[in-house]
């Protein structure tokens, strides 16, 4: 670190975390990189954000944003969390390998903070070296913003940086930094840390800090604190319901659900070992170090409840002086998840089979045609695209994609049960598929489309990234040239094993 950059003046920086105690965070240098390039730069953020439209081609903002140089008015943060790791309490984690730039405000008063991912050792490394590879950075810069596309409540990514400078992994990889944005980074673990290890006293100034930026209505809504702090946890135990159930509908596996790794916002963060479903299968494994499953597709509705408990545990001080009424309270909070979470699926899984109106037996409906799936390990995300093609008259042929169905027997079955059920609300076809095609994506990033994108940036050839980018932003709109991003896996390329290096 040897210089500073005065290019980020023009944002209007806040730069609320700088405000905080101390105790949240250590000031800490990013560590350059060298002969770092911009491998794809997100323009359609960076001008949301209020950057500059030329701040891809500035050599200060690449600086910047390889932690090359730093701001002159902030020494970046890395803060400390705590988390659950695959069920096992850990007491300090924290950012590792991610320093907090600085938070700016847009044109229209929203708040980013801006985060670089790669950028060198924290107090929080542990034994690690602070650095992210070009694989996972690119599958996070791809993933992330292929989520926003679909609507799922995410991060995002500003800038992918890569650099030759070599990274030991199982083998030699070479480094990247991506600068990641989100109103807030804080996690279900920033708050267990500071519970476990029995300072009580800094959950407030942080539940403050959350609530006051990212939370503006509770304050005036509730004056008296721990009423303030009950609302503000039962919309996050909500908005993480609703995420889960996003997850499940576009077939999205997180893989590492530690509740380091759940995002006080609801949030889908942290991009590691991902995997959208090619064939649906619904105990499938994404993570490959995830032997048991814990992590599985079918665990994760269950998973997000469980974190969501961790999370009303380490705030209870916040919500009543005596334990016994914080408790209850506290469940009262989580039981919110299970309904929250089965009518937000629902609705989405009936938009997603074109119903407009919520009828009895419409889960069962759901479940059919899922279990029919299941057995065949037939293609979950063309499969419901393809259902916009069914037409209402039992006589019309069937939709072209039955033919890629396995159990054909039980389809037919369950098309009969469907075309009735659409004729029971008076569905008409046109607008029924028009409806059907804003909901179920054309593209999904499946892991073969991410693995090729690697593997071609790996030997200089970045182009891949942005035909992603731009396809992977509008998932619903068909591109007649781009029929192969939405083919199932060749064969074989399902195998592609995703370990949680990174
Ligand atoms: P993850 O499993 O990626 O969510 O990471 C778990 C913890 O390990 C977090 O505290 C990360 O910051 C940290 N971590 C992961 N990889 C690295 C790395 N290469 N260098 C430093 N810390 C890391
Ligand atoms: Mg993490």
């Amino acid at each position: 670190m040897d210089a500073f950059t005065t290019c980020a003046s023009s944002l209007d920086w806040v730069d609320t975390f700088w405000q905080l105690p101390a105790d949240y965070a250590a000031q800490i240098e990013p560590e350059p990189l060298s002969s770092p390039r911009m491998l794809h730069f997100n323009r359609p953020l960076a001008g949301h954000i209020g950057l500059p439209a030329d701040a891809a081609d500035d050599a200060r903002w690449l600086s910047l944003l390889s932690g090359n140089t730093r701001r002159l008015e902030r020494t970046p943060l890395a803060t400390v969390y705590a988390g659950h790791q695959f069920g096992h309490f850990v007491p300090q984690l924290g950012d590792g390998r991610a320093l907090l730039l600085g938070q700016v405000r847009n044109a229209e008063g929203e708040l980013f903070e801006l985060q670089l991912k790669g950028a060198g050792k924290t107090p929080f490394s542990r034994f690690a070296d602070g650095r992210a590879v070009l694989r996972s950075s690119l599958r996070e810069y791809l993933c992330s913003e292929a989520m926003h596309g679909l609507g799922v409540p995410t991060t995002r990514a500003l800038s992918l940086v890569g650099s030759p400078d070599p990274v030991q992994r199982e083998t030699v990889e070479t480094a990247a930094v991506v600068c990641r944005v989100a109103p807030s980074f804080v996690r279900f673990g920033h708050f267990e840390f500071f519970y476990y290890h029995q300072r009580h006293a800094l959950l407030a100034p942080l539940a403050d800090h959350i609530i006051a930026h990212h939370f503006p209505s509770l304050p005036e809504a509730h004056a008296e604190p721990s009423a303030r702090y009950a609302a503000w946890l039962g919309e996050v135990i909500e908005r993480t319901a609703r995420m889960v159930a996003q997850w499940q509908t576009v077939g999205f596996c997180h893989g590492v659900m530690n509740t380091d790794n759940f995002s006080i916002l609801g949030l889908t963060i942290d991009y590691g070992p991902f995997g959208f479903l090619d064939g649906f299968r619904s105990g499938h494994i994404c993570n490959h170090s995830d032997e048991a499953g814990r992590y599985a597709y079918e665990q994760q509705p269950r998973i997000g409840y469980w974190n969501c408990s961790k999370l009303l545990q380490a705030t209870l001080p916040l919500l009543h002086d005596t334990p016994e009424t914080a408790v209850e309270i506290a469940q009262a909070l989580l039981a919110r998840y299970p309904s929250v979470y089965a009518g937000t699926v629902l609705a989405a899984w009936r938009a997603k089979l074109g119903l407009a109106q919520a009828l009895e037996g419409d889960r069962e409906l759901v479940n059919g045609l899922l279990n029919i799936l299941d057995r065949g390990g037939n293609d979950f995300t063309r499969c419901f695209r393809g259902l916009s093609q069914v037409r209402i008259d039992s006589h019309a042929p069937p939709p072209p994609v039955r033919d890629e169905i396995t159990d054909l027997d039980a389809f037919d079955a369950w098309l009969g049960d469907y075309r009735a059920r659409l004729r029971r609300e008076n569905s008409a076809d046109a607008e029924r598929a028009a409806r059907m095609n804003e909901v179920n994506p054309c593209y999904v990033l499946r892991n073969h489309l991410a693995q090729n994108a690697i593997g071609l940036a790996e030997h200089g050839e970045y182009t891949q990234i942005d035909t992603l980018m731009r396809l992977l932003a509008d998932p619903f709109v068909e591109r007649p040239d781009a029929g192969h991003y939405a083919a199932a896996p060749p064969p074989g390329a399902a195998q592609v094993e995703i370990s949680c290096s990174s």
